[in-house]
């Protein structure tokens, strides 16, 4: 009987602990930390042993193969040590591909994988085809599979920590959205790191398959010349007054999402829909009924004329310069958080065009106020979220927009992105009936 480690119990490793265990292969979870509660019963009732808070290497040793979860990470002592005795070690998505026969769609990039994810997801359920969607979104691809549906297609978000140890994994179709610098602390702060590891989605693309990339994007460009693929390549962009009209018919297809990037991760889920077949219609509606997810630049209320969004989700400089560039001036800019290495440059000349003050929500608002200190912006410094939307209210006037859009993470006062989103929301509602 095959016999297997699953290092790690969050939805990856849960997943694959299922899979493994649907499968008839023999089952061991490892964790180096505590296991969740619901992880933890979930393992519990379908009787499959587990450690947690340390590796056992013995045990470990003894089973053929370790599927990793996206979380840990290469350095770690556990990875390390099986590495040396050179063990076979795959990742999560490796694992399920085993099980799987049917087409994928996989998705990723440094900003915009929810978003295109979600609503490519959405036109392909527009059609006939059985459709699942998963990964580094909802279930993992272990878990999808878990449940006897014979999908059609997977559409799959990876984060580049999933594209790590893939071997026979082949997508029908990729896309690489964008890759501006994140997550550089897992990549020795080498930015071409990082770059590579988004590029071994095009590397595991099919030979007769496609990948679709950003037209507009100088590392995607460099890449695409220096590391080609057999894949067909199809550039895509939203600058191109094409981008979202219909190969068929040359109809253009409406969206209902606010921004010229929102543009580019449309025509990237029309584009998938027209590769796989679907119809005009079809993708006309599943664009249409797209609305934006929670935290990506949510308008919670119009109130006074006065817009108030939530974009908590743009813990990056480049997720927050397309919010900026999303809306006309005046813009009330609640920023800041937990900086990871930010330059502002790029957001220079989008707050002067736009931006009339800032309100750094964070404990250090110094690197915030120091990149913006020539700019004619009014400046307000607070770790409550109430004092925030009070103050950019007053700064606000008729026509204007306040902006929840940090650029940075959120662990220095909030627990995730969510809780600051759900946070700032909460004040929004509670100002309004208030001033009610
Ligand atoms: P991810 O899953 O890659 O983090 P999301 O769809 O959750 O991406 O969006 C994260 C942030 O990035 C949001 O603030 C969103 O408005 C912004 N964003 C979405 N699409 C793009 C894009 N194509 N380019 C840059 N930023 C984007």
């Amino acid at each position: 009987m095959r016999s297997i480690t699953v290092l790690g119990a969050g939805e990856s490793g849960i997943g694959a602990a299922l899979l493994a265990k649907a499968k008839g292969i023999n089952v061991w979870v490892s964790d180096y930390g505590k296991i969740e509660e619901k992880y933890k019963n979930e393992l519990l009732e379908h009787k499959i042993p587990f450690e947690e808070k340390g590796h056992n290497f013995d045990i470990i040793d003894n089973t053929e193969l370790i599927v990793k979860s996206p979380g840990i990470p290469e350095k770690s002592n556990v990875v390390q040590h099986f590495r040396l005795r050179n063990k076979r070690i795959i990742s999560e998505i490796e694992f399920a591909f085993e099980f799987y026969s049917g087409k994928i769609a996989a998705i990723t990039g440094s900003n915009g994988k929810t978003t295109t994810t979600s609503l490519t997801y959405e036109i392909l359920r527009k059609s006939n085809l059985k459709v699942g969607l998963g990964g580094n979104i909802g279930y993992s691809f272990s878990r999808l599979l878990t449940n006897d549906l014979e999908y059609d297609w997977v559409v799959l978000e990876l984060s580049s920590f999933q594209l790590e140890d893939l071997y026979d994994f082949k997508a029908d179709i990729s896309v690489i959205l964008n890759i501006t610098p994140d997550h550089l602390d897992r990549y020795d702060y080498d930015f071409n790191k990082y770059a590579k590891a988004k590029w071994k989605l095009a590397e595991h693309t099919k030979k007769d398959g496609y990948l679709l990339l950003n037209n507009d994007d100088p590392t995607l460009k460099h890449f695409a010349i220096e590391n080609p693929v057999d894949a067909n390549i199809v550039w895509l962009s939203a600058n191109n007054l094409t981008a979202l009209v219909s190969k068929e018919t040359n109809q253009k297809f409406e969206i209902n999402l606010l921004g010229i990037h929102n543009i580019y991760n449309a025509s990237v889920g029309k584009s998938i829909a027209e590769i796989i077949g679907l119809k005009p219609p079809e993708i006309a509606s599943g664009l249409l009924s797209f609305k934006s997810i929670e935290h990506r630049l949510e308008t919670v209320s119009t109130f006074n004329e006065v817009r108030y969004v939530n974009d908590s989700k743009a813990t990056n400089v480049e997720s927050a310069e397309v919010a900026l560039k999303s809306f006309e001036p005046n813009i009330i800019w609640i920023a800041g958080g937990t900086d990871k290495g930010n330059d502002y440059t790029i957001l220079e000349k989008l707050v002067f065009e736009k931006v009339v003050a800032i309100i750094c929500l964070c404990v250090d608002d110094e690197k915030l106020r120091s990149a913006f200190a020539n700019s004619e912006c009014q400046f307000y410094t607070t770790q409550s979220v109430d004092d925030a939307l009070e103050k950019a209210t007053a700064f606000a006037k008729p026509g204007d927009t306040v902006l929840l859009s940090p650029a940075c993470a959120s662990f220095d006062l909030f627990d995730n992105y969510i809780h600051r989103g759900n946070e700032f929301k909460n004040a929004v509602h509670k100002l309004i009936n208030e001033i009610n």
